[in-house]
């Protein structure tokens, strides 16, 4: 079959969960055996968003290729199972650098180099590419921002000419909002209107909408706004809120989204998805009665798509063992070793956060030295790792000065240091060890038995690494490297056997992490979590 593309924008205002929409599509034509891909196109002119402060953007998700993406491919990775890429998200500023690179070596041969039809051509280039590849049945393409908005223009111009030239092979769905004014207490459908009125004044006709709403839409309101909006009657949508995300393809399942965009796309919608291993998941986060109260301990916590992917890894793992998450976020400036108890005594279970940077660093480091001392089941994430190194040393090790370079570049005590790789390098966009690498596990370690294998591979995103000169001291002291690169010998893991589950990875387990194949880390963490709680709730007497 001749690749399907499917376009989709959104008006009225931003925050609609486009993302959300593709991924529940993927993951219902998934689930009818196609082979689907999503990729993001981001109107903004940095080259990906790596360098983008979290509070701008929240969290930078990466790929096995290596390339720093938007938080969106990481719900696409969790609903699909399904690897993204670097040409899974692009942005405006790679389009305009592609275009003039080619101007300089002098590709357009003395052309007038323009938005009209060098831009709009690179983007239309850029989308095709995936469907190439010959490996998809269905793309989606979710274009960034909101419909009016000066800087997706070019992408929406691009979307046009693609459905005009490829006929029947593509359709575009738009998403708005319809609001609810409690004063008037009425539904209002004219923000839709107006963004579809937006979308067709730029030559794009939306062959679906989809209503994002907080009330049910009467069924003669939908009928309105497919009238007015010049759409089939059975091709508005309504997408509620809903109290999980991993609910949404079954809501739009239940609505036949998936069997609408087929019949648009000339393809038999008959049969229904396989959905039984997502429904299994729903039925268990539906009856899951106890709850499991993990503590994240970061710098981010006001915003909390800053470890969008650490929560979801931390719920799926919490209900494949038949729990509800309680996480507690914990900001790591207010955590000292005078209220570290206070603050964490009622979790089950401990992560530190990945992160760049000075601020909050010593709250890290109090929080983890009272989960060592009390032996609370601890996880450290990349930077979370590092922190639980250089606590050690100073200690266990005796160490006191013990820091990471990025800290403290003239510490006498680098347990954690630069990669020599990175000392050449000054440019920040895109040059850390990213992606994924092979690590070596120990196989009678607590992340070998979580495993169940030697080699796995998971995803990077660092400058600094464990310093190996101090290994043996390390190991000798209690601190064991159970996983390393098998190539570099880089640490990658660091676990002490003496406590009940306290780890550090190098890399970022949480991006592998999907509702059908959770990540055997968190799993791990979390039973070790809920056998603690167990323990202690027996040590206590409940009266
Ligand atoms: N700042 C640390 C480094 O660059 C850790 C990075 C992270 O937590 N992703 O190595």
């Amino acid at each position: 079959m001749e690749p399907k593309y499917i376009f989709v924008t959104g008006g009225v205002v931003s925050s609609l969960g486009k993302g959300i929409i593709s991924a529940s599509l993927a993951c219902l034509l998934k689930a009818r055996g196609y082979r689907v891909t999503i990729q993001k196109y981001d109107p903004y002119i940095n080259i990906d968003p790596g360098t983008l402060n979290p509070y701008e953007h929240g969290e930078c998700y990466v790929t096995t290729d290596g390339r720093e993406t938007d938080l969106d491919l990481g719900h696409y990775e969790r609903f699909t199972n399904v690897c993204t890429t670097k040409a899974n998200n692009v942005t405006t500023g790679r389009i305009y650098q592609n275009v003039i690179d080619k101007e300089r070596r002098g590709d357009y041969l003395g052309k007038t180099v323009q938005i009209i039809p060098h831009i709009t051509d690179e983007i239309k280039r850029n989308i095709m590419l995936l469907g190439n590849t010959g490996d998809y049945d269905f793309i989606i393409t979710e274009i960034g921002g909101t419909v009016g908005d000066i800087e997706s223009l070019p992408f929406l111009e691009a979307v046009r000419q693609l459905s005009w030239e490829m006929e029947g092979n593509s359709i575009c769905m738009h998403l708005t909002y319809v609001p609810f004014l409690h004063a008037a207490k009425e539904l209002k459908t004219k923000p839709t209107q107006h963004s579809v009125k937006k979308l067709q004044e730029l030559g794009i006709q939306p062959d679906i909408l989809i209503l994002r709403t907080e009330h049910d839409i009467p069924a003669g309101m939908r009928r309105k706004i497919a009238q007015f909006c010049n759409v089939a009657p059975n091709a508005v949508f309504q997408s509620i809120d809903l109290p999980s995300i991993y609910e949404v393809p079954v809501a739009m399942h239940a609505q036949h989204l998936d069997e609408v965009v087929l019949g648009k796309l000339g393809v038999n919608p008959e049969g229904e998805p396989h959905m039984t291993p997502w429904m299994n998941f729903l039925d268990k986060m539906h009856s899951a009665k106890q709850t499991v109260t993990i503590g994240l301990v970061g710098k981010y916590v006001e915003l909390q798509d800053a470890y969008k992917s650490i929560n979801e890894a931390l719920f799926q793992a919490a209900t494949y063992c038949d729990r509800k998450l309680d996480l507690r976020y914990i900001h790591s400036e207010k955590v000292n070793n005078a209220n570290a108890a206070e603050l964490l005594k009622e979790m089950d279970g401990v992560i530190v956060a990945p992160g760049f940077g000075q601020r909050g660093i010593e709250g890290k480091f109090a929080a983890l030295k009272w989960c060592r001392e009390n032996d609370i089941p601890t996880f450290g994430i990349c930077l979370g790792m590092q922190c639980m190194v250089i606590e050690f040393a100073r200690d266990v090790l005796g160490l006191t000065n013990a820091n990471s370079t990025e800290m403290d570049p003239s510490t006498p005590n680098n347990v954690i240091d630069l990669m020599d790789e990175q000392k050449s390098i000054s440019n920040m966009g895109g040059t850390m060890r990213l992606g994924a690498y092979e690590c070596k596990l120990e196989p009678e370690s607590i992340a070998g038995k979580a495993y169940g294998k030697t080699i796995v591979s998971e995803r990077h995103r660092h400058r600094f690494e464990f310093n190996s000169d101090y290994r043996q001291r390390y190991e000798q002291a209690g601190m064991k490297c159970t996983g390393e690169n098998p190539k570099t010998h880089l640490v990658e893991i660091v676990e002490v056997p003496s406590l009940r589950w306290f780890m550090g990875t190098q890399y970022h387990p949480e991006y592998t992490s999907t509702v059908l194949n959770p990540n055997p880390l968190f799993l791990s963490f979390m039973k070790a979590a809920i056998d603690y709680q167990a323990e202690r709730t027996n040590q206590q007497p409940t009266n």
